[in-house]
């Protein structure tokens, strides 16, 4: 019997397909074999989820496996190294020990630099002398919250910078058990204005879940904005549609809205192709029509988006469904980002070429800019001086509110993806320059959807 529905409806109910199902998706597509036993494979080591909705409405199964959509969602060959999918070949098959398997996934994942930018030792908050499990307390006004039970997502990406929340080991985890930590946290910090209520996917919960969560935040008044990272728009749009508790959603945003709170739903978009389904535009229209603002967001990343065509389109198209283009990201050095990265040289002349093609009001984007240890730094460009080539960066975002807004320099490198691949100018201010220095080799904090 086979697994998947024909095809997908509005009304459909959600139910995600992993590792188990890849046969039978490939059957139905027609996948080479060789395209679905690296899936298995390297599912053993990376997340791996889709659903319906985006087998059936997103991926172009003509220009599989070449196809965004279908990089974006299906572990590929070259996101690990060729050693490494022997191995996992070998203890995988007829004769192979599941104990070595185990111990040689453990492996590859601990040298996949699973938890970038030491987040969960340097943005963990306290309270009473202790930490506070699921949360993080970067920039000073902003605090992220890991609902426990919003820690998947409807599908999985296969850049995602937080893969290791979903590969099922404890320790890798940020989660909440609920909000009781965060409303004493903010009790005594009034400094923080928004809570950006992150994952994973926040609205993988159900609506009564997520109003457990969101309804104490209204009793803080020092809290202004809301924020909601969500790529729930582009993967499963039913959610604001036509899951059973859609209305109750967009009421619970009309509350917040209404509470005199800044609800933004920080959506994640990677592709244009996302926004191009009668849902997906319906599921905009509904969260615009509780008072929400929808701010879009994505990394840039080899396979998927790393054209200047793609991003001009993606953001015209953001705009036209009343969505406010937000950030370009870097792609942030964890899982198989020898695979995805851009480097910053090109990530610059792809920003510049998209956004040079669009109109004033979707120039509020900002980018390609990379999240890193001190803060957000933008690569506002490449300059020649008769002392050399530049990258001209600027801290958009800092741990060090003294840092915030400032200009700074460093050496162009055509290869360079990273801030800690960057030889600073001398001319970079002391403070600056140490601040930048101090970013650990490897400790990328750039990101999709989630961070503030
Ligand atoms: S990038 Fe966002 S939507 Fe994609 S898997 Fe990661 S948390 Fe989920």
């Amino acid at each position: 019997m086979t697994l998947l529905a024909a095809s997908v409806t509005d009304t459909a109910r959600f139910r995600a397909y992993g590792p188990r199902q890849i046969n039978e998706i490939a059957t139905r597509y027609g996948l080479p074999e060789d395209v679905r036993e690296t899936v298995r494979l390297f599912s053993l080591v990376l997340p791996f989820r889709v659903n319906e909705y985006v087998l059936s409405q997103l991926v172009d199964w003509r220009r599989a496996p070449e196809d965004p959509i279908f990089q974006l969602v299906f572990p590929q060959r070259g996101m690990l190294t060729a050693d490494d999918e022997l191995l996992l070949a070998r203890l995988s098959g007829e004769g192979g020990s599941r104990a070595e398997l185990d111990a040689a996934v453990r492996r590859i994942r601990a040298r996949l630099n699973p938890h970038p930018a030491g987040q969960m030792q340097l943005n963990v908050p306290r309270h009473d002398g202790a930490e506070l499990p699921g949360l993080q307390h970067k920039y000073r006004e902003t605090v992220l919250y890991f609902p426990g039970q919003g820690q998947t997502c409807h599908s999985y990406c296969t850049y995602c910078f937080r893969w290791a929340q979903f590969v099922g080991e404890a320790d890798l985890r940020f989660a909440a058990p609920g909000p009781e930590g965060l409303v004493s946290y903010l009790g005594e910090h009034p400094e923080v204005s928004d809570v950006l209520v992150t994952g994973g996917d926040p609205m993988v919960m159900s609506t009564a879940r997520l109003r457990s969560h969101l309804e104490p935040l209204l009793g803080v008044p020092t809290v202004r904005t809301i924020r909601i990272g969500t790529k729930s728009v582009a993967y499963w749009p039913q959610r604001f549609v036509t899951d059973k508790d859609a209305d109750d959603a967009l009421r619970l945003f009309e509350e917040v809205v209404a509470s005199g709170r800044n609800l933004a739903v920080m959506a994640h978009f990677s592709h244009p192709r996302e926004l191009g389904t009668d849902l997906a535009r319906q599921a905009l229209r509904r969260i615009r029509s509780t008072g929400a603002l929808v701010y879009c967001q994505a990394p840039i990343i080899a396979h998927v988006n790393d054209d200047a065509e793609t991003w001009a389109e993606l953001w015209r198209t953001e705009l036209a469904a009343g969505a406010v283009p937000y950030y370009m990201f870097v792609e942030r050095d964890t899982g198989p980002h020898d695979y995805f990265k851009v480097p910053l040289a090109r990530s610059v002349e792809v920003f510049r070429a998209a956004y040079r093609e669009l109109p004033g009001l979707a120039r509020t984007v900002r980018g390609p800019v990379m999240s890193a240890t001190p803060g957000k730094v933008a690569v506002d460009g490449v300059e020649q001086t008769p002392e050399g080539r530049f990258f001209r960066l600027r801290m958009l975002q800092a741990r060090n509110p003294a840092l915030v807004g400032r200009p700074f320099r460093a050496h162009y490198s055509a290869d360079a993806s990273w801030l800690d691949e960057l030889k600073l100018d001398t001319s970079t201010p002391a403070d600056l320059a140490e601040a930048v220095r101090g970013t650990p080799k490897g400790s990328g904090n750039g990101q999709s959807k989630s961070l503030a």
